[in-house]
């Protein structure tokens, strides 16, 4: 069983379902389509995962649902928005980028039968050399072996752990063409959270739920931005 219907878990079935084992994947979503929609950058190495784990037809479809590329660059700033690395992809083979919830449901697609939608995994239990899963709704779910893919904040890999598995690290990302088509005051922009966010270029974000400390928000509110002047104030 897999527990979690995102990216990992979906592209896991697929890979498990093509080697002949018996799946089923337990999602908290009712629809595919109910979480986000950012453009997400498959690099080399996913693309190249991704051909191997899902049958031909789905492949193509993900050919023609995304661009190719070029390559890929994120910079990870503080919480003062100070850069304090910039790692470029450009790897050669293909990668490419594609809509997320486009890519999920071209994940899931062949699984129907194999999908609990609408279903959240509240935690498990071993009995035996079985796992049992249980569901919010009360029914129970048996698996020789339980996948945990319920994504970043795992309740399920903290029950493993004992402990949570991931906290807020205060950094941003902000992911850009390798050439840096994303300019450093957009960056700051972006960083600004809701408040400017309208005005950036697309850029998808590693950390949507980051929250900015007090301190630095208050910091922010002297920040002088370099806004180009609109063409009509400056006569241009
Ligand atoms: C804004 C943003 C941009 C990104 N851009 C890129 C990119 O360009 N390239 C890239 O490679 N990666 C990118 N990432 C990272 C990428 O999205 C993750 O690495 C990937 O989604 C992780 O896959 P996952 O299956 O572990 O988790 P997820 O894709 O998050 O899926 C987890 C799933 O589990 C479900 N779930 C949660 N709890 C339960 C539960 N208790 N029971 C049942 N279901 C549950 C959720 O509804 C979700 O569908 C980005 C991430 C974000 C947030």
């Amino acid at each position: 069983m897999v527990a979690g219907a995102g990216i990992g878990g979906l592209a896991c079935a697929q890979g498990l379902v093509q080697r002949g084992l018996d799946v089923q994947v337990v999602e908290r979503d009712a629809d595919l389509a109910m979480t986000g929609g950012y453009k997400l950058h498959l690099g080399v190495p996913a693309v190249s995962a991704l051909r191997k784990l899902l049958p031909a037809t789905s492949f193509e479809a993900l050919l023609g649902s995304s661009v190719g590329t070029p390559g890929f660059s994120l910079t990870v700033r503080d919480h003062r928005g100070r850069r304090l690395l910039q790692a470029r992809e450009a790897s050669p083979g293909l990668s490419l980028d594609v809509d997320r919830i486009t890519l999920r449901q071209i994940l899931a697609l062949g699984l129907d039968d194999r999908m609990i939608m609408g279903r959240s995994c509240q935690g498990w239990r071993v009995e035996g050399e079985t796992f049992v899963a249980e569901l919010d709704d009360g029914t129970e779910v048996e698996a020789d072996v339980l996948v945990i893919a319920d994504g970043a904040g795992s309740k399920l890999a903290g029950q493993l752990a004992g402990r949570p598995t991931s906290f807020q690290c205060g950094l941003t990302g902000v992911a850009d063409a390798p050439c840096g088509a994303v300019s450093r005051t957009a960056q700051l922009l972006f960083y600004a959270g809701g408040l400017c966010s309208r005005s950036v270029p697309a850029a998808p974000a590693y950390s949507p739920r980051h929250t900015i400390p007090p301190d630095v928000q208050q910091a922010m509110q002297h920040i002088h931005l370099p806004v180009p002047r609109p063409r009509w104030q400056s006569g241009g």
